[in-house]
């Protein structure tokens, strides 16, 4: 690659044909378009009004850097370490999952439903603070608890929670072990959960970007219990949620009908399936309407 008076469209003809080895014109297109706001601090369109602009050493060095993870197949959030989830920033990192648009489609679902304004919210497995910093940012009179069994995800969620100004209590506590964690000792109008579910059968699918990259702790289950954590999940609802409060979960598309059943087993009501935007069984709301 020519190097020479490092003039960024002259860099970026080199870098987009080197990308489009591996993704499509317009993946590598937008790639880099990101990369370049993001390390050098200019949109596309001052790209163009600019041909002539020229990186300075060490923004050379970070593209080129950036270029190389992205051509391993790196997620562009965790080279930038930031990305979008409902309107909020959020830091990244391989210690959490990338949020997904799914889980804002989630957070759309709970705000969309007449809540009160002063409500007890907890979010389980909250990873990066994604759902719950959501929440508390539309919420704002709510109460938001939420937890995690990885420090590291935490202390990343408490500094997403602290540049975006708001206010949720995060704890370490294991939800198969809940007893054991005093935060979960009160009672809650809302919990809600993103927990691990993929199966090992649906590992062999994913590819690289995920697989190599995303924490297998946050997706995991085994393919003998891959209800798991909606058990313990369930469990904990029917003790802890309040009379009428609810209950919202992600699930695997696959275990639909298995995870109504099972939520009906322990004695939720009004259980409901939610479609995601591609129209997969995605979502599971239910209610506790016993005392
Ligand atoms: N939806 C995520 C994925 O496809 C998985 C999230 C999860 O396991 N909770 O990678």
């Amino acid at each position: 690659m020519d190097y020479r008076d490092n003039i960024l469209s002259n860099l970026k003809a080199g870098w987009k044909t080197e990308l489009e080895q591996s993704y499509s014109i317009q993946e590598a297109s937008q790639l880099l378009n990101r990369l370049i706001q993001h390390f050098v601090g200019i949109s596309r369109v001052d790209q163009s009004l600019h041909p002539g602009y020229r990186l300075s050493e060490s923004e050379l060095i970070r593209l080129n850097n950036a270029v190389k993870r992205l051509l391993n197949e790196e997620p562009l959030q965790y080279i930038t370490g930031v990305t979008d989830f409902y309107g909020l920033n959020l830091r990244v990192n391989p210690s959490v999952l990338i949020p997904r648009p799914e889980t804002e489609e989630l957070v759309d679902l709970i705000l969309h439903e007449k809540n009160k304004k002063q409500i007890n919210i907890l979010d389980i497995g909250t990873g990066s603070g994604c759902i719950a910093l959501a929440l508390k940012k539309n919420l704002p009179e709510s109460k938001v608890v939420a937890i995690d069994i990885s420090k590291a995800a935490l202390s990343l969620a408490q500094s997403n929670a602290i540049e975006n100004h708001l206010n949720v209590q995060f704890y370490p506590c294991d939800i198969l072990n809940y007893s054991d964690c005093p935060p979960l000792h009160e009672n809650f109008d809302i919990i809600v959960s993103n927990p691990p579910y993929v199966t090992q059968t649906d590992k062999k699918l994913m590819k690289k970007n995920v697989l190599g990259f995303e924490p297998h702790l946050a997706l995991f289950v085994d393919d003998h219990d891959p209800l798991l954590f909606y058990r313990h999940i369930a469990d904990f609802a029917r003790l802890r949620l309040k009379k009428q409060g609810k209950l919202y979960v992600e699930i695997n598309e696959n275990y639909g009908a298995e995870t109504v059943r099972l939520f009906g087993y322990h004695g939720l009501t009004k259980i409901s399936m939610h479609t995601d935007i591609e129209g997969k069984n995605r979502f599971i709301s239910a209610v506790k309407e016993d005392i």
